[in-house]
Parts: structure tokens; C-alpha cells; sequence
């Protein structure tokens, strides 16, 4: 026990919980405090579609009440976001400029929207589904509107079209290669995605682009692709892959690169701190190159490997569920850790 150690865990998503879960397991004494910008208590993210679509309930989008964390005597801050690190005063701002001291930290802020490059001019239009407050924003707005545009085509991006589909809308996707990233589709997998895809009633572009996108008047938008389609549609939402969410580390110095840098032990390059979920990119000494991990599974696995590390022991990470992903009948290897060549296997 250790009742003076204060451990705080910045995200509240499955990496958070876990690793918070692990650390008041493992440890009676100390203080627990998880902070998270959003204002609902940990949620499903992959049942956001199903809630817009009104098939899930709010309460059913809860893995746990704000009374489990008391249970557990684990603090949970909720709409409170940090804004700073600073590792040698151990301590964080939070946006409403409160610090809070830790004696060890876990970062477990997850990702957020890719907004690639080329569309940032038109980022004021685009609509994306990340988490909660995102949907909060937009549920009304969706189930009203008719028309609906989708820009790039990842996995939720396909779910999203699928729940539109089902609600009766009317959908065209202009699928971008790049949208599951860092993954490019060739031809064929297009090909195969546009067959898959045209059992639903929504049109379907490839191998195309976006040439431009105007605000009317009347609030709908005018699209215009490369090869002359021209749509006018409601809402425009954009499904180009997610990106960790790590802005607030800036300056801390713990090293980054588009994710948390971290050793297989999910350890920074600053004592005490720990990073895990998909805001990390975690080393792989086989393949000596660093890559972030995706999806739910291992969020949970990682969160528990960083609270086991972070109270000394020397757990290494590895992938745990799917290790390739089905996207519309193409099948993607992600092998951010084990290395594999047969996806049938899986
Ligand atoms: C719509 C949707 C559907 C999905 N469907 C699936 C699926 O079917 N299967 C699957 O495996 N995966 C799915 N995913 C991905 C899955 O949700 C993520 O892999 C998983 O949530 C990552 O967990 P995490 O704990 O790393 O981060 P998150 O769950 O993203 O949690 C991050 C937390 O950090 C908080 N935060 C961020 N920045 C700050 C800050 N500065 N200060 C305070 N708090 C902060 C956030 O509010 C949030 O609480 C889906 C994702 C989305 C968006």
C-alpha cells in the first residue's frame, strides 16, 4: 500500500479504465484519479452508431456508472481537460487552469479525427464521428436530414453508411485509398469494396476525387468531384482513419512522433510515465520500428500492461484481438506487433 502516491490517468476510454482498474487492484493505498475532457462516464465507443440510429438507449451506451468508480474509490473528473504536462514538477494544468500533482502518470487520451491535409480548407463543412460530444452535436441534425455525403470510407465509416442506410437516407460515398491509414487500398481491394458495397442502396465512387465543396445559402452543401459528379447534400462527414490525440504533450518533453513514444513496457522516455491505447506508438524490438495499435482489444490489454509496469513489474505488450481487419471483404493486415502471413489463420 502507498497512501501517499497519487496516480493519475489522463482518459477515461478502455486503455483508462483498465489500467485504473489494474492499479486499485494491485494497490489498496493510493489515490486513483482519472480526468476526462467529455462529461459522460466511460462509454462504448462502437455503439455511437447504433445510438444515432435510436437502437441504443443512452444507458446502454455506459460501461460503467459513475458509482462503480466510487465503489472502487477512484476519482473520476469528468469535462475537465489537461492541457499541459510538466514532468519535473510532476504536476498538469487542466483547462480551467487548475494543476493537479501526481506522484505517476498514464496517458490514455486516445485518438481523434484525421483531417487529411488537402481538406483542411473545407474543415468548417466536415462532419466526423469520434466520440459522445461528437454526436451530441450532430444526432438531431442527422436523423432530420435526407442527404448524405461521405468522404473516405474506414471501418466506422462503413458502419455510419450502413446505420444511414438502414434509417432510409440517401448516401454517396466517394471512397479515398488512404481512408484506412496508414494503409493504401490498390485498385482491386477498390473494386472489391464497390462490389461489396453496392448490395446497399447508396451510390458509390472510386477512384475519384473531391475537387471542391460549397455552403449554400439554405445550409446545404454543393460537391463537386474531379471527374464532374456534382451532389448537393445535407450533411458532409468525413471517415479518413483517427489520429492520436496528443496535442496537450507538446513541450512536456516526452517524446512524440504522430503518437506517445514508448518502449514495449508502454514506458515514455520520462520516468514514471506511461502512455497506452491508441494515443501510443509503441516500439517493437523484432520489427525495430514503431507503430500505433487499433481498436478496443487492445486499449483494454494496454491499460492493464501500463498499471502492471507502472507499479514495477516488466510486462511486454503484445496485440491481442483481430491482427487484421475486414474492410468491406478486404482483408488488412495490421501487424503492428505479431507478424502475420496468413490471415486465414485468424
Ligand atoms: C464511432 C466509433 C466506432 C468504433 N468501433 C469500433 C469497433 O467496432 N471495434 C473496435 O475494436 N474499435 C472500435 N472503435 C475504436 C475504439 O473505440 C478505440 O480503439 C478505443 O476506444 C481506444 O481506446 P482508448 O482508451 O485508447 O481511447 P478512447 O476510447 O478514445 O478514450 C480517450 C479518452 O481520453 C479523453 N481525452 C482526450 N484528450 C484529453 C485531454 N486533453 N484531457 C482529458 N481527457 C482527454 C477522451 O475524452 C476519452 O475519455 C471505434 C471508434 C469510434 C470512434
Amino acid at each position: 500500500m502507498s497512501f501517499n502516491d497519487h496516480y493519475v490517468i489522463i482518459g477515461n476510454g478502455p486503455a483508462g479504465n483498465h489500467a485504473a482498474k489494474t492499479l486499485r487492484k494491485k494497490d489498496k493505498g493510493a489515490r486513483i484519479t482519472i480526468i476526462s475532457d467529455e462529461m459522460i462516464p466511460y462509454y462504448y465507443k462502437p455503439k455511437l452508431t447504433g445510438f444515432i440510429a435510436d437502437e441504443i438507449a443512452q444507458k446502454d451506451l455506459l460501461v460503467t456508472s459513475l458509482e462503480s468508480y466510487k465503489e472502487k474509490d477512484i476519482r473520476v473528473r469528468l469535462g475537465q481537460a489537461v492541457e499541459q504536462i510538466d514532468p519535473d514538477s510532476k504536476s498538469l494544468v487542466l483547462k480551467h487552469m487548475e494543476t493537479i500533482k501526481y506522484s505517476k502518470l498514464i496517458i490514455a487520451t486516445g485518438s481523434r479525427e484525421r483531417l487529411l491535409p488537402f481538406m483542411s480548407g473545407y474543415a468548417d463543412h466536415l462532419k466526423f464521428i469520434t466520440s459522445y460530444t461528437d454526436v451530441m452535436d450532430y444526432k438531431d441534425k442527422i436523423q432530420n436530414a435526407k442527404e448524405f455525403f461521405i468522404f473516405g470510407g474506414d471501418l466506422v465509416g462503413f458502419k455510419f453508411l450502413k446505420m444511414l442506410n438502414s434509417m432510409g437516407k440517401k448516401v454517396t460515398i466517394l471512397i479515398y485509398p488512404n481512408a484506412f491509414w496508414p494503409y493504401n487500398l490498390t485498385e482491386d481491394m477498390l473494386d472489391q469494396i464497390f462490389t461489396s458495397l453496392s448490395q446497399f442502396d447508396v451510390s458509390i465512387i472510386i477512384k475519384d476525387d473531391i475537387s471542391t465543396i460549397d455552403k449554400k445559402d439554405n445550409g446545404s452543401y454543393r460537391i463537386k468531384t474531379l471527374k464532374g459528379v456534382e451532389k448537393t447534400v445535407d450533411m458532409v462527414f468525413s471517415f479518413n482513419g483517427l489520429v492520436p490525440d496528443i496535442d496537450f504533450v507538446k513541450g512536456s518533453g516526452i517524446d512524440t512522433d504522430y503518437g506517445i513514444l514508448v518502449n514495449e513496457y508502454l514506458k515514455t522516455n520520462i520516468d514514471g510515465i506511461y502512455a497506452c491505447g491508441s494515443c501510443a506508438q509503441i516500439y517493437n524490438p523484432d520489427m525495430k520500428s514503431y507503430s500505433a495499435s487499433i481498436g478496443w482489444p487492445n486499449a483494454v490489454v494496454q491499460g492493464e500492461v501500463a498499471a502492471y509496469n507502472l507499479l514495477g513489474d516488466h510486462k511486454v505488450i503484445e496485440s491481442v484481438g483481430r491482427k487484421y481487419f475486414d474492410l468491406e471483404g478486404v482483408k488488412i493486415k495490421t501487424t503492428w506487433w505479431g507478424d502475420i502471413n496468413d490471415a486465414s489463420q485468424e
